[in-house]
């Protein structure tokens, strides 16, 4: 497979299984051309040894990642970084932020308000709301998230999708304002396939979403969102056969919170 996975994690996180050394060594037995971690930054707003890292690890995260880009010196790993979008916190995201030299910095959304939408424990509260609003507070982070610039590609851009809840009315009028605020903010969006995985079994984002990205010209990074070696390009065949179908003709790489556009295979 000839494109990167951007989105793998580690057992730093809590929730990923293996060592860090499995993954990068799954990543160069499947002949990609670059890799790239991206583990969960602690969420500030509560403090859950399995849902992210701890603040004390975070710079343990970014020397291993150094160390393993000092012993694959053949091989290019990324460091990378999966922050939440937390409202009540921006100030410490921030400042976490821009403590270290990340080459990408992925923003997602896994909270609205208190609740935990991609966690099981709490689907309870899909049955609960109605539908449509929970799919607009989402896109709406998810353009505050955007507008707020600390955040270089939105990932899993419709996990809210997770659990196979959907919409009941046409939300193509809400996707469009989401490409046009990732456009004018600059962020791009990535290619997940960790959604075929999920109850749900669809990429992240629907081609439906992503033709309307490909409209409003957001670019795309490549993610199997890796917990477990074995995972690391997962699926990528469908990615790339998702991105040509939405019109996509290049991708782009990161260095340095630089974007390197590059053609699709
Ligand atoms: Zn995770
Ligand atoms: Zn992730």
């Amino acid at each position: 497979m000839n494109l990167p996975d951007y989105h793998i994690h580690t057992p730093f996180c809590g929730h990923a299984g293996g060592r860090i050394e499995e993954y990068v060594l799954a990543a160069r037995k499947r002949g990609l051309p670059e890799m790239g971690f991206a583990d969960h930054l602690p969420l500030f707003h509560i403090q859950d040894r399995t849902l992210t890292m701890s603040e004390e690890d975070l710079p343990v995260y970014v020397d291993k990642v150094h160390e393993l880009q000092r012993q694959h010196p053949d091989f290019t790993i990324r460091l990378g970084i999966e922050a939440d979008y937390i409202t009540t916190h921006l100030g410490q995201l921030a400042a976490a932020l821009a403590r270290y030299r990340f080459d990408y910095v992925y923003g997602s959304v896994h909270f609205i308000g208190g609740w935990g939408i991609d966690q099981s424990r709490f689907k309870f509260e899909f049955e609960r709301r109605d539908i449509n609003e929970v799919y607009e507070k989402y896109f709406q982070l998810v353009m505050d998230a955007a507008r707020t610039g600390l955040f270089d590609i939105m990932t899993h851009l419709d996990v809210v999708k997770k659990y196979g809840h959907r919409p009941t009315v046409d939300m193509q009028p809400l996707y469009h304002e989401v490409g046009a605020a990732l456009a004018k903010s600059n962020v791009a969006i990535e290619l997940n396939s960790s959604g075929l995985r999920k109850p749900v079994g669809e990429i992240y984002p629907s081609l439906e979403i992503l033709k309307i990205m490909r409209e409003h010209g957001v670019p795309i990074t490549f993610g199997s969102d890796a917990h477990k070696p074995p995972q690391v390009s997962q699926d990528f065949d469908q990615l790339l056969a998702h991105a040509r179908a939405a019109g996509y003709e290049d991708y782009v790489g990161f260095s340095g919170r630089e974007r390197i556009p590059r053609p699709l295979p």
